[in-house]
């Protein structure tokens, strides 16, 4: 039975049958690819240097689950810094957003690690053991391509994990059996497994389908926004390849020579338009250059421009959203630098008692319960001291000595006891010192819960 067709163009990854439609892109050599592979090398060296550059003792850059905290730059946030992560997601976001408006794509073109993994080791790989039709190529070739993805997507899978447990934890596990490490082995397996399915068989179907970031791109850019464009207006009407020269003949600059389509990575033709599916890799540029550059005509019919200079309007610097986004990261910015300046070497917080508030003791007095949970921030084990301050009648009857290790947090349960005769409507406030030997000390007010009814 002959599969439906659609009536169209749906995807440029898909055939009208709705069967995938395998790209093959070529390699434009250019001064942007040049460019590209520059900036891509130095990420992928950055990824793999930054879990062991360490910044003030701790890592640059950790996200460890074992610990449940996050290092950045040297800053410490665990999870009752919300408010400073908040800040942080925050000031990432409205980063992300400027650029995206100032510059359109870059990100996705030049630096996501889906297109720097994917278009500087992955594809030249395939290239140089396949070749460029690579599904064309014997079961022997084909094995070793495969063969090459896994051990690499092993390798950086085991620098991503080190992301997230530390890069001493890793080297001792690598050294250990799996076994004893089940959860972080299967994280690299995972990884791995997604490395090569995104890799070596979804590919651009990632950018066009799956990354949120795409998506939301009509959102994100504007008129004024950097894009890779075609210029219709000195490329129309396009003339055929067997009659482009002498270039003095009537019609466009475009030659129709498809160089630009046989490039992309996401099978589309950019002088169609501003196309969802366009990261943004210049490869077009590159491609078209070189054929500008044969039939001598000036480069640039393919080139970083913005949808109003190809409508023949003026660049704009100045606009709502390069004006909003730089004060939302300004504002985000300066309140994290000064949260993280004034971060205490430790954080005190009022947890819930479980079980009874209180109980009334055989001479009358109350025992209340309270739970503080007193957090270490430092790198050095300290000794707390809990008294009580400012509360008279009442007696602080549990331990008062604590000792935390480094980036540690323990539960203080706190038994006082009271006068019945200081309660009001079943509550009293007292006032409770947490000092300790590094010069930290605060005073944290407890609502302590007694009977109703004084006697
Ligand atoms: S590479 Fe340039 S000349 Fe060739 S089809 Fe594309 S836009 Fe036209
Ligand atoms: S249209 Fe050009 S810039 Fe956009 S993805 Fe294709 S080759 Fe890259």
């Amino acid at each position: 039975m002959t599969p439906p067709m659609s009536e169209g163009h749906v995807l440029s990854t898909l055939h009208r049958d709705g069967t995938r439609r395998w790209l093959e892109p070529r390699v434009a050599r250019g001064r942007f690819l040049r460019r590209r592979r520059i900036v891509g090398y130095a990420l992928i060296a950055l990824f793999v240097a930054l879990p062991f550059v360490r910044i003030g003792g701790r890592p640059a850059l950790l996200i460890d689950l074992i610990s449940r905290e996050i290092v950045v730059g040297g800053a410490v946030f665990r999870p009752s810094d919300g408010f400073l992560l908040m800040l942080l997601g925050l000031a990432i976001a409205s980063a992300v957003f400027l650029a995206t408006a100032l510059f359109g794509r870059v990100w996705c073109g030049w630096a996501c690690p889906q297109t720097v993994y994917l278009e500087h080791v992955f594809r030249p790989i395939e290239r140089w053991l396949v070749g460029p039709h690579g599904r064309r190529a014997t079961p022997v070739r084909r094995v070793a391509k495969w063969a090459a993805f896994a051990a690499l997507s092993f390798a950086l899978a085991n620098v991503f994990l080190a992301y997230f447990v530390s890069t001493a934890r890793l080297a001792a596990w690598v050294f250990e059996s799996p076994f004893d490490h089940v959860a972080g082995f299967s994280i690299v397996l995972g990884v791995t497994a997604l490395m090569l399915f995104d890799f070596g068989y979804f590919r651009e179907q990632t950018c066009i389908l799956a990354c949120p970031y795409g998506r939301l791109q009509s959102v994100l850019l504007d008129q004024q926004s950097l894009i890779v464009g075609y210029d219709a207006r000195r490329g129309e009407p396009r003339r055929q390849p067997k009659k482009r020269l002498p270039v003095v003949q009537a019609g466009g600059d475009c030659v129709d020579c498809g160089a630009c389509v046989a490039v992309c990575p996401t099978g589309i033709d950019i002088r169609d338009g501003l196309q969802m599916e366009c990261i943004g890799c210049a490869q077009c540029i590159d491609a078209c250059d070189t054929v500008m550059d044969r039939l001598d005509r000036p480069r640039g019919l393919i080139g970083y421009t913005s949808q109003d200079i190809l409508a023949g309007k003026e660049r704009r610097l100045l606009r709502v959203r390069t004006i909003a986004y730089p004060a939302l990261l300004a504002v985000a910015v300066t309140l994290l630098a000064l949260g993280v300046r004034g971060k205490a070497s430790t954080e005190v917080a009022v947890e819930r008692v479980s079980g009874p508030s209180f109980v009334e003791l055989p001479d009358g007095t109350i025992a209340a319960q309270a739970r503080l949970r007193i957090e270490n921030e430092s790198d050095a084990e300290q000794r707390y001291v809990v008294t009580l301050v400012e509360s008279p009648g009442a007696t602080l009857r549990s331990e008062a000595r604590w000792r935390v290790g480094p980036r540690r947090s323990v539960a203080v349960p706190l038994v006082i006891e009271s006068e019945r005769a200081l309660f009001r409507g079943g509550r009293r406030d007292i006032h409770v010192e947490i000092a300790s030997g590094d010069g930290f000390h605060r005073v944290v007010t407890l609502t302590l819960l007694g009977p109703e009814q004084p006697r």
